[in-house]
């Protein structure tokens, strides 16, 4: 079970039939399998063979697509990458995946050429520089002929995809083709999709979900994929009204920048969508009814996972929205299993807090090159361990509580940094906050803030610390506060508290005053 068979499969049923949309044009599967058949026969010709790694470093373009099913034609493993990293990060990974060669968005080109890497590249539409630019290569190349394409199996690796490097520099997962199937599959079972789908495509085509599990879904069934080059509230909107889109998935923010940045939004008609997706980051109960509200609709799917599980993980069913807003679910995916253990490892009760562990048959096959972390990531029955903290209510429906990576310890006991986190974003002047533990000789950690205001003069830790005192009992409040103009974050938005806490414990050393 593969996704190129399953595309080929489509070709022969539905050959005419738009399955990519981009700039208001349409390619059928007919004319996406001839462009996968050109670029297979250009990377067989640049000496792209089994196993090797083929790099796209694009936006959400048609051409991503192509190389996609050609590389796989070949037995090739593309490697998605993140089209915001700077050219470092992009180096590194280049280096980290062993790619062979890469294709980068022309809009990019600035970034790609400070890369020092030496590899072939080639560049999306547009020529840029002194690179190929693909439209114009491929002409000059024949469609490989099928008797070339290398026998795919279940195990052989369709991606290595980076995670997001939130807790440290970014891993390589890599994903056999039966991983990416089951992603693709158990989306469209679990939302009900059909053939008739059309996607918007607006979240980065790069990251595992907007890619194996909904672009997968959509492909599964034989639908039709709208391509938006790159998220914008209007965008959304237009294009949901033009494309008449039934599907869309998006991260919370997607949803409530519209609402707040489109002045006309009441005046879109987006009531062809039969189904909203949202995933990466929760949602809170308050915004979640703003939202439903605000789209007319009571068919909102909460989705929640990692790069390492396909992302497959757990849902909140739209009928679930409504009395446990704000919650990741309670039951996982089809032929997907969770549980949330103790440090033992025991399943702990309705009411308490453990750590989620999921097994899915959409999960990596480990780290590329990193042996003793592939296994470190699971049990010996297969349990991927996700590191992420959550409370389980007396229903059993699971909230985030926190990363364990991030739970502060002091004096003994445990302080949730997100918790502190929420408490101190309802103070009116605080527009960010990141919560780290610090080293303290006698307590282990000191919980302490990193706050972003909206005043020039610092606002009195006094004053902040008392008015938590009314959100949060003393042990958690901080003691220590520094202010700062801006938190260090993901190309994806997520704080990374690793960075602070370098950044943060370096000064504090060198300023010699380790409380
Ligand atoms: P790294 O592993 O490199 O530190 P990362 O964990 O942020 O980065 P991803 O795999 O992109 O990389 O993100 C998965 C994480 O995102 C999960 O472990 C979880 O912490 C968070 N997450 C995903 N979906 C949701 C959701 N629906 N609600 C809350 N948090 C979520
Ligand atoms: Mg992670």
């Amino acid at each position: 079970m593969n996704l190129l068979d399953i595309f080929d499969s489509n070709v022969r049923k539905y050959g005419n039939k738009d399955f990519l949309r981009y700039n208001n044009q349409s390619e059928s599967y007919t004319e996406v399998y001839e462009k996968s058949l050109q670029v297979a026969s250009f990377l067989h010709k640049n000496g792209i063979k089994p196993d090797d790694k083929v790099a796209l470093f694009c936006y959400n373009t048609p051409s991503f697509i192509w190389f996609l099913f050609g590389a796989w034609r070949l037995g090739a493993t593309v490697v998605p990458i993140n089209h915001k990293l700077k050219s470092a990060e992009l180096d590194y990974i280049l280096r980290d995946s062993d790619t062979k060669l890469l294709l980068f968005d022309a809009a990019l080109v600035d970034i790609v050429q400070e890369v020092t890497f030496s590899i072939p590249m080639v560049s999306t539409q547009g020529k840029v520089s002194d690179f190929f630019e693909i439209d114009t290569t491929l002409k000059d190349y024949m469609p490989l002929p099928l008797s070339d394409s290398f026998p795919l199996t279940h195990d052989s690796p369709a991606q290595i995809l980076y995670t997001s490097g939130t807790t440290g520099a970014p891993k390589g997962c890599v994903m056999p083709h039966f991983s990416v199937y089951m992603a693709a599959q158990v989306a469209a079972t679990t939302l009900g999709l059909s053939r008739d789908e059309r996607l918007l495509l607006a979240m980065p085509i790069w990251h595992s979900s907007p890619l194996n599990n909904w672009f997968g879904a959509t492909l599964y069934l034989g639908g039709t994929v709208v391509l938006l080059r790159e998220y914008s509230p209007l965008q959304m909107l237009e294009t949901i009204e033009r494309e008449k889109i039934t599907l869309y998935f998006g991260a919370p923010i997607s949803y409530i920048l519209p609402l707040r940045t489109v002045p006309n939004f009441g005046n879109y008609d987006l009531s062809s969508v039969r189904r909203w997706a949202y995933g990466g980051g929760p949602i809170s109960e308050d915004i979640s009814r703003k939202i439903s509200l605000a789209y007319r609709s009571n068919n909102f799917y909460q989705v929640f996972g990692m790069t390492e599980t396909g992302p497959t993980g757990i849902v909140l069913y739209p009928e679930e929205q409504l009395h446990k807003a704000g919650s990741i679910g309670k039951y996982a995916l089809p032929s997907v299993s969770i549980k949330v253990v103790d440090e033992q490892g025991n399943e702990v009760p309705n009411g308490s807090i453990g750590e989620i562990w999921i097994k899915a048959f959409s999960c990596m096959a480990g780290y590329y090159k990193n042996p003793q972390a592939s296994q470190d990531a699971f049990t010996d029955d297969g349990w991927y361990i996700t590191g992420d903290i959550a409370r389980k209510d007396k229903d059993g429906y699971l909230y985030i509580v926190d990363r364990k990576k991030d739970i502060i310890n002091t004096g003994g006991e445990n302080v949730y940094s997100k918790q502190v986190e929420d408490a101190l974003l309802l103070h009116p002047d605080i527009v960010d906050a990141a919560v780290i533990g610090t080293p303290h000789h006698e307590w282990g950690e000191t919980v302490t803030a990193i706050l972003v205001t909206n005043k020039i003069d610092p606002i009195s830790p006094d004053k902040i610390a008392t008015f938590l005192g009314k959100h949060l009992p003393t042990y958690r409040i901080p003691k220590i506060y520094h202010f700062t103009d801006a938190l260090p974050r993901t190309p994806s938005g997520k704080v990374q508290k690793f960075v602070i806490k370098e950044q943060f414990i370096a000064k504090m050393f060198t300023n010699g005053s380790m409380p």
